[in-house]
């Protein structure tokens, strides 16, 4: 059976920053069949509801910084994936919400450091690890575009 990674949002876990989540039907029919792994970085990390955070790219390179303090949020997130793909070796898919800064895998706006728009086709630093690892990586529209056709 296909494994999949999934940002637990759009399998409707309550964890995004607002304290909502981003439940996906029409997707969930579309995995029908298909092992579903969930995943949330921010809400293991930060808890729900919290403080957003955005893509910036910084001479230490693309980093997640939280936009209430300006702190640098990236460990937490980076740590968690590495131990969520070490516990699941065998990932066949990895699909993340678009546009987040943890899960979007062509979507995620990145910024440079004086807050301008340097990208809105970014990858959120979870993402990111899994792409590192080989596994194929999409975000949830287009998934769901490909499948329509
Ligand atoms: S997009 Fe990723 S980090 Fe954000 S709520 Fe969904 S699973 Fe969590």
């Amino acid at each position: 059976m296909e494994r999949v990674a999934i940002s637990a949002c759009l399998l409707g876990e309550i964890c995004r920053y607002d304290g909502t989540s981003n439940k996906n039907e029409a997707l969930l029919h579309a995995l029908e069949g298909k092992e579903l792994i969930g995943f949330c970085p921010e809400d293991f990390a930060f808890g729900t509801p919290r403080p957003t955070m955005d893509l910036v790219q910084s001479s230490a390179g693309v980093r997640a910084i939280s936009n209430k303090t300006g702190e640098d949020l990236s460990y937490p997130v980076i740590a968690y994936a590495e131990d969520f793909f070490k516990k699941h070796p065998d990932i066949d898919l990895f699909i993340g919400k678009d546009r987040s800064p943890s899960c979007g895998v062509c979507s995620a706006k990145c910024y440079d450091e004086k807050k301008m728009l340097l990208s809105t086709g970014a990858t959120g630093l979870m993402a990111l690890e899994a792409k590192k690892r080989g596994i194929k990586a999409v975000d949830a529209e287009v998934y769901l575009s490909n499948i329509k056709g």
